[in-house]
């Protein structure tokens, strides 16, 4: 499995170590972890007992400067031959986004493993780049129903969609527990009703529409003289990348009725209240450590299934998820859900029974190509308001409601199965003595070339008329046309016959060499490869 390293705290972090961790148990497969942001010697690997490939190196390493050059370096496109001369697998799986998985599919390696992506898909249409490689690959996992149909659709059922195999929860940590004990520990009344929501503070989650509708809700409490009774609870960090929180508090005025968590650098004391600047005096400990939990210094899951226990309603507000985690971790501590009626989120509709927010609006978004959505915030507030007048007997009991929807669908040990059903199921073995055609690499200039000239020389020193009708390869024949090409949505930089050519040429090169290796069985002495050797003998 190629993905973030197992001991990182990333949703694809965390998918790696539940997933490997369960296959490795069952005996029945040698698994191999080849790991992001995983180093040699990282003292976070102790508990990986399965096959550990490293895939970063320290920035005092020589080679630092070669795993900075181009960015899908980090996600493993520098060491993934070398992984798979030295495994052997059978199977690849990858389950991440696609510009962190896309170079697998032109690795000179590609036809002797079994390749298996589960994309994230978070919203339609998928680009074309992207659709014609989940076509090339052997087999696609989903992390949600709507993904799989999204996928379905654009291909014309084409896609060898095999399941769907969203992330689960730790069901242990996350669990209902008694809600006044809970706010106890956070500081927050019993007889409030809150709003919570769990987000990273980035451009895709609507924090100030959020704040709108809740604004709007919160002027109906103050005409009736109950406005201390709601509140809006957002876990999340500031500063970020994201939204500046009190610029929009400051908007809205609502600055009295919007708790966040605060974390003791110092002790780790948690605590909830409204915005008191980004560092607080700690409540506990009395220094002024508090701040915004963070992804490098975040809450335990512990302290967040406590937060979560809090809320009375969950708010995921987006404009598309992938998957939205910290829905299905409400969801296991018995909080009703309300999500927006888009991309992943409708599975949570489906399968947690959450109240749908309906669509205000569709759009197209210039960085993605993709189609996002503003949600209607009318009808958000009518979701709040239902919700609040529901007797507390019924919001008790669809609490356990709630509670067993999540144990059915998003339990880990159900999710490994799936992927174990087909492995079982599967009678592709690898092949590795298969030789390699050697490759001719290929001499043109810029000027003595036409384009049917150079396709049939591609043709002849490729000998991979899949890869030459790809969708990639006939992107890069009409930048080399068009004179451009766009390095990202905002940056634009010149591209010619020849920039195509030296492509050709380093995947020649990548093909060659890896024959060579193959063919001579030539033992790597590099770091890493020695270092998964040494650890798993150990
Ligand atoms: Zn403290």
């Amino acid at each position: 499995m190629c993905s973030e390293a197992s001991f990182i705290n990333s949703g694809f972090g965390k998918y790696a170590k539940q997933i490997l961790s369960r296959w490795h148990k069952t005996n029945k497969y040698i698994v191999a972890e080849f790991a992001s942001y995983g180093m040699v010697n990282d003292p976070r690997d102790k508990n990986i007992d399965w096959i550990y490939y490293a895939n970063a190196v320290r920035d005092n390493d020589p080679r630092y400067k070669e795993y900075m050059s181009r960015t899908d370096n980090q996600f493993g496109k520098w060491r993934f031959e070398k992984v798979l001369l030295d495994f052997k697998p059978d199977i690849v799986v990858d389950v991440r986004d696609f510009w962190m998985s896309g170079y697998q599919t032109l690795s000179p390696l590609r036809s002797y493993f079994h390749h298996i992506l589960m994309p994230t898909v978070d919203s339609a249409p998928q680009q074309e780049e992207w659709v014609d490689v989940f076509l090339s690959t052997d087999a696609i996992f989903t992390y949600s129903d709507w993904g799989a149909q999204i996928l379905k659709q654009q291909t014309n059922d084409k896609i060898k969609y095999i399941a769907t195999a969203s992330p689960g929860v730790d069901l242990d940590i996350f669990n209902i527990k008694d809600k006044n004990s809970c706010r106890q520990i956070l500081g927050i009344d019993n007889d409030v009703f809150i709003v919570g929501s769990v987000m990273r503070n980035q451009k895709r989650k609507l924090i100030p529409e959020l704040l709108v509708s809740f604004k709007k809700i919160l002027s109906i409490f103050e005409k009736e003289k109950r406005s201390d009774k709601i509140f809006l609870y957002l876990h999340t960090t500031y500063p970020d990348m994201g939204w500046d929180i009190p610029e929009l508090l400051n908007d809205h005025q609502i600055s009295n009725n919007v708790l966040f968590t605060y974390l003791c650098k110092n002790c780790s004391n948690i605590e909830s209240c409204v915005y008191c600047g980004p560092q607080k005096v700690c409540s506990k400990c009395f220094n002024k450590s508090s701040q915004f939990p963070s992804v490098s210094q975040g809450v335990t899951d512990e302290q967040l299934s406590i937060i979560y226990n809090t809320f009375d309603l969950y708010v995921q507000y987006a404009i598309c998820e992938g998957f939205g985690m910290p829905q299905v971790e409400a969801a296991a501590c018995g909080v009703p859900i309300a999500t927006v009626e888009y991309s992943a989120m409708i599975d949570i509709i489906s399968k947690l029974e959450a109240y749908p927010i309906k669509i205000k609006t569709y759009f197209k978004e210039l960085e993605t190509k993709a189609i996002r959505v503003y949600p209607d915030n009318d009808c958000l507030i009518d979701i709040i308001l239902k919700e609040l007048d529901k007797p507390i007997s019924i919001r008790n009991n669809n609490r356990v409601r709630i509670r067993n929807l999540t144990e059915k669908y998003y339990n880990w040990d159900n999710i490994a199965k799936i992927w174990e059903n087909y492995f079982d199921n599967l009678d592709f073995r690898a092949d590795w003595s298969k030789p390699l055609p050697i490759l001719r690499k290929a001499s043109i200039s810029n000027k003595d070339s036409n384009f049917s000239q150079f396709i049939n020389l591609c043709n002849n020193t490729m000998k991979n008329s899949e890869l030459l009708s790809s969708f990639k390869f006939l992107n890069m024949l009409q930048n080399a046309d068009y004179g451009f090409h766009y390095v990202s949505p905002t940056q634009i930089s010149g591209y010619g016959i020849n920039n195509l050519c030296d492509h050709i040429n380093t995947m020649i090169d990548n093909n060659n060499r890896s024959e060579e290796v193959r063919q001579k069985n030539i033992k790597f002495e590099e770091d890493f490869i020695q270092y998964a050797h040494l650890k798993n003998d150990i």
